[in-house]
């Protein structure tokens, strides 16, 4: 016996085998019922969701030898030949490969005769939008007054396109899209009726990538169990699909936690070595990043043996970040069609990825890169350890140790300024003001600093104020703060700081300030912390004046 595909041997050849239509098989079972026929039914939905197989299902319930009925026998000569295609009274039509006006007339002319063998004349027309508008004209008449023996039944994916004067004629019925859960179920009969050895997550991989059309997750299916050897198997499916492993994305969040740049590239071509799919492996990081999303909202939804390390990753990401995490994948995943190509799309993706990761953490601890909080200055221990406090307290030396900063000579040399303002206790605002400026003299008492044009609203007194306290009191020295609004030079902490971040991620920052696309996201995501970061990394060359959060403060 050859072998027949699963599509057809499966299809559904009764109103009770239809998958997922219920709303549509309940008001065409009504209509049976009660011998209230229209003359033309429309049927729309997506490829695969079971158009024409009702439509033929129809046609046996109009035609069936016991009757017109809601459940055709399916063994009388009219079903079996409507079953095997070769119905003389049902006549199918594609529109997609039969436009023309000409073949539209041939059809109608036959209209008017009555069937040969059954109780109507049933016209299948598929694709009917891709009719000529004369097909369609032509159609008109005869759907204006249909002969008694004459039902229509036009399918289409796009009604949009079908004349208001042909839609306002037919009765239309939606189909909708299978859910992947009701698409598994029906797989999952279907291999048990097969007697085909799988297992649950092969089925489950097929309905999902199906995408809501059955026929799509039979041929699929199809096509694993040649690909298996008869089994359908995880692994396989896997393989056949192009889906990237989820070890995959582990390791690519794991890089992108750890700021590794070379790692992410080389699990890009990882996977582009191993047959991987670019638009499945942003698939499956989004879908990651949306498991940590809910775990993070629903601890206690973690589930599976996924749960723990889920859990784990939910503590090393602030919920945003998520967000914007699975924001970027699936704009990525968007533009995978625009990129030069897919791999190019892909790493392109993931660098971005790598670019918020990172201007994440510089915003995530700058207090920790600032002052060192073992080394308060306020700190009651710093009077100790002053040597003006001669205690003969045997703890005293120790307690210096933890305090060495106590009293500090501010450096003559600008080169060391910036070394200087990062053990400053300094937050916020006067925390930028330290880190943008240079020092350009030091005459007496006063200080004079010059601050980038592009920062110069950081130059504000109060900020000016407070970074004038924290020199102050880690100097022990009163002195006058004089700001030049100037050039970006190359000594400030943040100059300095920009460099090293620049050697580290070179590739990844390049990617991220040429993007048209971080401009967007910043606004939609309305993220201030985030927007300040990326200010300070790109400093003066590119920061946008609007995204500027402080700029209208006094
Ligand atoms: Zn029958």
């Amino acid at each position: 016996m050859s072998y027949q595909v699963l599509a057809r041997k499966w299809r559904p050849r009764s109103f009770g085998e239809l998958v997922g239509q219920a709303h549509v098989v309940a008001a065409l079972t009504n209509a049976l019922t009660r011998g209230q026929l229209h003359h033309a039914w429309l049927l729309t939905g997506t490829r695969g969701v079971g158009k024409t197989t009702l439509a033929r299902i129809l046609a046996k319930s109009l035609n069936c030898e016991t009757g017109v009925t809601a459940t055709p026998c399916g063994v009388c000569g009219a079903c079996t030949a409507i079953d095997a295609g070769r119905f003389v009274d049902l006549v199918e039509l594609d529109a997609a490969s039969n436009t023309g006006v000409d073949n539209m007339r041939d059809i109608l002319d036959s209209a008017r005769y009555a069937p040969t063998v059954g109780r109507y004349k049933v016209y299948l027309i598929d694709e009917v939008h891709m009719l000529s508008k004369g097909a369609f004209n032509s159609m008109l008449k005869t759907l204006e007054e249909p002969p008694e023996h004459v039902k229509f039944v036009l399918a289409t994916t796009d009604p949009q396109k079908i004349p208001v004067t042909v839609l306002s004629r037919c009765l239309q019925l939606n189909l909708k899209p299978l859910p992947a859960t009701a698409i598994e179920a029906r797989l999952a009969h279907i291999v048990a009726a097969e007697s085909v050895a799988h297992d649950g997550p092969a089925l489950a991989r097929i309905a999902r990538a199906a995408q809501g059309s059955l026929r799509d997750a039979l041929s699929l299916l199809d096509q694993a169990i040649a690909h298996g050897g008869g089994e359908v198997r995880e692994a396989d499916v896997r393989a056949m699909l192009g889906v990237v492993d989820r070890d995959h994305v582990y390791r690519i969040v794991d890089a992108l936690l750890a700021l590794d740049g070379s790692a992410l590239i080389a699990e890009c071509d990882a996977i582009a070595a191993g047959g991987g799919s670019c638009a499945s492996a942003l698939d499956e990081l989004a879908a990651f990043y949306h498991r940590l999303a809910v775990v993070q909202l629903v601890p206690e939804a973690v589930a599976g043996d996924e749960g723990p390390r889920l859990a784990d990753y939910a503590t090393k990401l602030a919920p945003e970040e998520v967000q914007l995490a699975y924001q970027i994948c699936v704009q990525g995943r968007a533009d995978l069609a625009l990129a030069p190509d897919e791999a190019t799309g892909f790493s392109m993706t993931l660098l971005r990825l790598l670019a918020f990761e990172s201007a994440a953490e510089v915003a995530g601890d700058p207090p920790a890169a600032l002052a060192s909080p073992k080394a308060p200055i306020a700190s009651p221990k710093a009077p100790i350890a002053s040597p003006k406090a001669p205690i003969a307290s045997p703890k005293a030396p120790i307690a210096s140790t933890d305090a060495p900063r106590g009293r500090r000579e501010l450096p003559d040399d600008p080169s060391r300024w910036a070394d200087f303002v990062a053990s400053l206790e300094l937050t916020g605002m006067a925390r930028q003001l330290a880190a943008q400026s240079e020092l350009k003299s030091i005459r007496g008492n006063a200080l004079a600093l010059a601050v980038p044009a592009v920062h110069r609203h950081l130059a504000d007194r109060a900020y000016a104020d407070k970074l004038k306290a924290a020199l102050d009191a880690a100097t022990g020295r009163k002195w006058l703060l004089a700001f030049e609004i100037g050039e970006a030079g190359r000594a400030s902490l943040a100059a300095q700081e920009r460099r090293r971040r620049d050697e580290a991620q070179a590739t990844g920052e390049a990617a991220f300030r040429g993007e048209p696309f971080v401009r967007d996201l910043v606004q939609r995501f309305d993220g201030t912390v985030r927007v300040e970061t990326i200010e300070h990394r790109s400093g003066a060359e590119s920061a946008p004046p609007a995204a500027k959060p402080s700029r209208e403060s006094p």
